[in-house]
């Protein structure tokens, strides 16, 4: 694979973007992007340019097939000249999951990473440097090729966009349990990482939203009775003195953030426990005290504590602690992730910063 253009206007979009006081969470847009395409069996050459419109065809079946996949991912830069990234390799893993599950071409391992590396590398000097601050990577895959023949892409997009961001929170979060509708089906596409979950989960979070409530709590699509996750985090309790998490089935996405805390926590001798978790025991335990504490995790929020737990009915739940383990949790996390801790498990990565040669 040959290296990636450079195209005319990025190191210009680089020297003239000013991080703004405020970053909020997938708000502001880093000023490059990267591209390659697909089609006739090859990867093009890849490219970096200034962030802007891309043309697709109006036929193109991401648009009508919803051929999408994608990756969220965080690049840190705290206090350190070089950024880092944490467990890119499994973000990747997980691409190529989800491509496979779509009938996608999967990006191949030195494209992703060449593209990754290309945009965090660009944006080196742009990422915010303060604990929490980080820049979101957005890597994502859509088929391109027009038509209503029922079949994937025989040609594809390859894209990745970032955003300075801070952590994605609004303090503790009030879910409410969406008993009718659900997120992934199952033996549907809920395992991949695909915009098509969030097209179902809209409805749901809107409503939830119009309630007042931050996002919906999604159950399992055969019986309604288990806790399966939110629409982008997935959900941890402490019951007793365990902590709790959903056992991974066919419809729930595997996060590599839950992944992370589970080993944290067994690390610290804590038991985790995955197993099925029916709704209806978590809202009683949480109403005897027996849980004590709800949280969500993913990579923009990281781990976020959840006060209340609204149901269908009306009535609303309140665990007693809010974040006691979760911000253990997360403050050991972070310290990893932002460098600041040591990295037993090497989940961290350097990234070459990408310098604009002198001739230019
Ligand atoms: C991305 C995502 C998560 C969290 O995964 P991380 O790898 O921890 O960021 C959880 N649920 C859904 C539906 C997601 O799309």
């Amino acid at each position: 694979m040959a290296d990636y253009m450079i195209r005319d206007g990025v190191w210009k979009s680089l020297a003239n973007f000013r991080l703004p006081e405020s970053l909020g969470f997938g708000i502001v847009l880093a000023p490059v992007m990267y591209s390659a395409t697909y089609s006739e069996g090859q990867w093009s050459q890849g490219e970096l340019l200034p962030y802007g419109p891309i043309e697709i065809l109006p036929g193109a079946r991401a648009l009508h097939f919803a051929e999408q996949v994608f990756e969220g991912m965080k690049a840190y830069r705290v206090g350190r000249p070089v950024a880092n990234l944490f467990r890119a390799r499994d973000n990747y893993a997980r691409m190529r999951r989800s491509a496979e599950r779509l009938a996608m071409h999967p990006v191949p391992e030195p494209l992703f990473f060449e593209a990754v590396n290309a945009v965090v590398g660009a944006c080196t000097e742009i990422i915010p440097g303060k604990t929490g601050q980080s820049l979101y990577v957005r890597p994502f895959l859509i088929g391109t090729e027009p038509g209503y023949a029922v079949r994937a892409s025989h040609s594809a997009r390859f894209m990745v966009i970032a955003n300075p961001s801070e952590i994605y929170a609004t303090g503790p979060m009030k879910v409410l349990i969406e008993r009718e509708q659900v997120r992934a089906a199952a033996g549907g596409v809920g395992t991949a990482k695909t915009g098509a979950n969030y097209a179902a989960s809209l409805l749901g979070s809107t409503r939830a939203v119009e309630h007042d409530y931050t996002v919906a709590l999604w159950l399992d699509p055969t019986s309604r009775e288990n806790i399966e996750e939110l629409s982008g985090m997935n959900l941890f309790a402490v019951i007793g003195d365990e902590l709790h998490t959903p056992v991974l089935n066919d419809s729930i996405l595997p996060g590599v953030t839950r992944d992370s805390l589970i080993m944290l926590a067994r690390a610290q001798g804590w038991t985790v426990i995955e197993k099925a978790m029916p709704v209806a025991d978590l809202l009683r335990q949480i109403s005897n005290g027996e849980c004590s504490e709800v949280f969500a995790c993913g990579t923009a929020a990281i781990v976020s504590p959840i006060g209340v737990i609204g149901d269908a009915d009306g009535r609303r739940y309140q665990p007693n602690t809010i974040d006691g383990r979760a911000r253990i949790l997360r403050e050991q996390l972070l310290a990893i992730q932002e460098r600041r801790a040591p990295d037993p498990y090497g989940w961290t990565t350097e990234v070459v910063p990408l310098v604009k040669p002198r001739s230019q």
